[in-house]
This record gives structure tokens, C-alpha cells and sequence, in this order.
């Protein structure tokens, strides 16, 4: 057999457009992709067959094109299964939203709507106006305001009330929340001049007394979110920092981060500051972001003083950081819940994984583990149930560790089990989990469709591992 006598027999472009199977492709893929994978499938044919190997029949042409067009058309951001034990992570894209903003979000995508119209004076409107009331019902603040996030809410609150002059803030609350949000940098890019004062551990109220100056524009208060100082420590409480604040005629302005709505402890987590606590204490700001606890889209609140928030909605920067109107619709509808707290639990799908029993995770497990076993075992896997700590994320409560329960993959070699989070993470749903102790355990605390679960794990045939 000889390679140029091959080749000549290779199918054109033009001819494998023609063929019966590929006419449906250049339907559901447009003609361009589809001719750019040909010329590519047919240059691989090529190579392969000057090395010396077999020339594939148009079958095997026509099922290269398709696995590289599903490649093609595939999205990094379809759903997946999040049984890493981490409900609120960053990088899987924090809350999922409740039924009645995604209908909200999708109404608001479909139709026009009264985004900055005066439906009662027909005259111009305001984008903040859907959000206002609902954020100063629940927070009991005077005002609000709304940004593309937290990280935005906090750069143009210091921006618009300390540019110029200098905020300070505590030694012990100077912040890193993952990527580049870094307190210092954010205080420098808001040009703010950052006073430090205090030591790592324990600062006083003293120390911001002492440090109090003609050029104080606010003093900075941060809710240490992504880590806990245990020991000798000492912090100021916010009624006293406002005090403080109030005597010296500073702003007061207190980042919560994640913030919540509601006491977290009626549904039995811990305790995280809540909006109303830090407004009745005084601040005379308050941020926090949208799609951590709060379980909305992300966004970024800064509610309180009414005549701050005008001057933040003065600054050229809130063009810059406005959110659009699909969120706006999603967030009204995510804090409308918020009037019924006794049913929050059931509408939030956050809240609902966050506070689930361990029984009943345990129980899922239970049900679970001898079908996932069956699906595993012709490949060499273990399976069994085991016990977890699930976490919140996305900085809340960063030390407490929720009682869950999930699955065990055993495999005889490391390399094994690195293939199968592999294999997992390439299904047509990937399933992330986390690998611990020589094994990769699925936190079940996330995972609500057991159905669908089941029919994604049934895409690893025996012989994809082996
Ligand atoms: C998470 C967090 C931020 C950033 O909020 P994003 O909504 O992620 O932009 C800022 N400050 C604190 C204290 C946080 O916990």
C-alpha cells in the first residue's frame, strides 16, 4: 500500500459537503465552521497517512468533524455538578438564584421595561429606583444604591467620600479576598490614603482616636470574612467606631462583605453581622455584595446616609459600574423573598443547600452509593459513603464547617484518580468534587438532581477509564 495512491482517494471539501451526513451539520452548525473542521479533519487525514497510517473511510471523516463541531459548539459555562463541598464558590459562580428571579430575569430580558422611565409622570426615571425601597425595607437604612459588585460598591463609596484625604483602617482588617481585591491596592486605586493603625491582632479605640486628623475623610471598617484571628485580640465594636466617627465628624464606613439579610442562626448556621445590625450601629455606609449569602445575582449594595448616597450617585464612576437591567430585575425579585423569611429557606436554593440536614444528605449517600459503585466497579473504582464538612465560600463564616455527607472514590493509583476527576470534569454535565486523602469525595450538600446525576455518571463506560 502505498501513501500517494491513498491520498488520491481522500474525499475534497466540496465532496464531503455533499455527503448525505453532512448536510445537517452545515444546518445546525452554519456553513463556515463547518467547511473551517473539514479542512482541518482532512489536513490530520493527511499527515496521518504520509506517516504511514490506514485512510479512513468517509464514516470515520464524517465522526472526526463531529466530535471536533461538539467540541466547537460545547460551553465551558454549561451547568455542572458543585459537589465540592463549597456552596458559595467564587469560581463556580457563587449563588444560584431562585425560580422567581430567573423568571423576573427572563421577563426583563424579553420585553422592554421602565428601566429609567417614570411610568407616572412619563418623564426620566431611575435604574436605582426598583432596588431602593426594597434595600431600605429590609436594611433600615435612609438610602441605597447599586453596583456591578462589592468590590465596585466599596472602590467608589471611598472614592466619592475620601478622595484626596484618608480613611483609616484597623492593621487587622487590612483584606485579601481572592484574585486582586486587596484592600490597600482598591484604597490607593480610589485615591484614598490609606492610615494604619493598630497592630495585626488588637487595635483599640484609642488608636483611631489618635490617628484622627484635618485630613480624615472616613475611617474604614472590614469585615474580616475570608479568616478568623483566634487568641489575644482585640477589636472595636461598630456602635463604638460611629461614635467615634460621629464626635469627629468622619465618615464611618463599614464593608460587611457578604452580608446578610437576616440572622443566619434561625436556620441553623452560624452568625454573621447583618445589614440592619451594621446600619443600627451607626455606619453611615454600609457594602455588601449580591451573590454570596444574600443568594441574588452579583451586585454590590451600599446602603445609608442619604446625603453620601447622592454623592455617590454624583460620581462618574457609578456610570461606569452600573448593572444592567436583567439583574436589577433578578435582585428586586431576590429581595422581594426576603419579606417572608419563615419560606426563605425553601425559595433559596442557597439557603435551602446551605441549611439541609446531615441525616438527609447522609440518606442521599445511602441511596446513591451502591448505583455510583455499580456504574465504577467494572472500571476499578471503590465507592462508599463517607463523611464531609461542607463550607459556605465566598467569605462568610470561614471557620465554621457544616456537618455533610457524600461519596468516596477509591482508585489503585494516584494516576487512576486523577484520570477519573479528569474523565469528570469532560461529561456533558462535569461533576467537580475534591480530591482528599488518596480518594475523590463528592459532597452530596449541593446535589438535588439525583435523576440527572445518574444518567451523567452513566456516560463513564467501563472501557473510558480501564
Ligand atoms: C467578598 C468581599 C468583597 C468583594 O465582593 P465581590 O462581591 O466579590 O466584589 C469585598 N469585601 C469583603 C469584606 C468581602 O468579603
Amino acid at each position: 500500500m502505498s501513501g500517494p495512491a491513498d491520498l488520491r482517494a481522500l474525499p475534497s471539501v466540496d465532496q464531503m459537503l455533499n455527503a448525505p451526513a453532512v448536510s445537517p451539520l452545515v444546518e445546525q452548525h452554519g456553513r463556515a465552521l463547518v467547511v473551517d473542521e473539514l479542512r482541518r479533519v482532512l489536513g490530520e487525514v493527511r499527515l496521518a497517512v504520509r506517516s504511514g497510517g490506514a485512510l479512513p473511510g468517509k464514516d470515520g471523516i464524517v465522526a472526526a468533524l463531529l466530535s471536533r463541531l461538539d467540541d466547537r459548539s460545547r460551553s465551558n459555562l454549561r451547568p455542572l455538578f458543585n459537589l465540592t463541598g463549597t456552596v458559595l464558590h467564587t469560581n463556580l459562580g457563587r449563588a444560584l438564584l431562585a425560580q422567581e428571579a430567573i423568571d423576573a430575569a427572563v421577563e426583563a430580558m424579553r420585553e422592554a421595561a421602565a428601566l429609567e422611565f417614570d411610568l407616572d409622570s412619563g418623564g426620566r426615571g431611575e435604574r436605582d429606583s426598583h432596588l431602593r425601597e426594597l434595600l431600605c425595607e429590609l436594611t433600615g437604612a435612609e438610602d441605597a444604591t447599586v453596583v456591578n459588585n462589592n468590590a465596585a460598591a466599596v472602590l467608589i463609596a471611598l472614592n466619592s467620600v475620601g478622595a484626596g484625604r484618608q480613611a483609616i483602617v484597623s492593621r487587622g482588617e487590612l483584606i485579601e479576598i481572592g484574585g486582586a481585591f486587596r484592600m490597600p491596592d482598591i484604597m490607593e486605586r480610589a485615591g484614598v490614603d490609606l492610615v494604619e493603625v493598630g497592630t495585626t491582632n488588637r487595635t483599640h479605640a484609642k488608636d483611631y482616636v489618635k490617628a484622627i486628623g484635618p485630613e480624615t475623610a472616613l475611617i474604614l471598617k472590614v469585615h474580616t470574612s475570608n479568616y478568623w484571628i483566634e487568641g489575644f485580640t482585640a477589636e472595636v465594636p461598630g456602635a463604638e467606631l460611629s461614635a467615634i466617627a460621629r464626635e469627629a465628624g468622619v465618615v464611618l464606613l463599614n464593608d460587611l462583605g457578604s452580608g446578610s439579610l437576616v440572622d443566619l442562626s434561625r436556620y441553623g448556621l452560624g452568625k454573621e453581622p447583618t445589614v440592619r445590625e451594621a446600619v443600627a450601629e451607626g455606619a453611615d455606609l454600609v457594602t455588601f455584595s449580591g451573590d454570596k449569602l444574600l443568594g441574588g445575582p452579583q451586585a454590590g449594595f451600599i446602603v445609608g446616609r442619604k446625603d453620601l448616597i447622592a454623592e455617590i450617585n454624583r460620581n462618574p464612576l457609578k456610570r461606569a459600574l452600573r448593572v444592567d437591567k436583567i439583574r436589577i430585575a433578578a435582585t428586586a425579585a431576590t429581595l422581594k423573598l426576603y419579606r417572608d423569611p419563615d419560606r426563605l429557606a425553601l425559595r433559596l436554593p442557597t439557603l435551602f443547600m446551605l441549611s439541609r440536614g446531615e441525616a438527609e444528605v447522609r440518606a442521599q449517600a445511602e441511596r446513591l452509593a451502591p448505583q455510583v459503585g455499580a456504574l465504577l466497579a467494572p472500571s476499578g473504582y471503590a465507592v462508599e459513603v463517607c463523611n464531609c464538612s461542607s463550607q459556605i465560600g465566598s467569605g462568610a463564616l470561614p471557620v465554621d464547617m457544616i456537618p455533610s455527607a457524600g461519596l468516596r472514590i477509591a482508585a489503585a493509583s494516584g494516576s487512576a484518580l486523577e484520570a477519573l476527576a479528569a474523565l469528570f470534569r469532560s461529561l456533558s454535565r462535569p461533576i467537580l468534587g475534591r480530591l482528599r486523602d488518596g480518594a475523590l469525595v463528592l459532597d452530596l450538600r449541593c446535589l438535588s438532581d439525583e435523576a440527572e446525576f445518574l444518567k451523567t455518571l452513566s456516560e463513564v463506560s467501563g472501557d473510558a477509564v480501564a
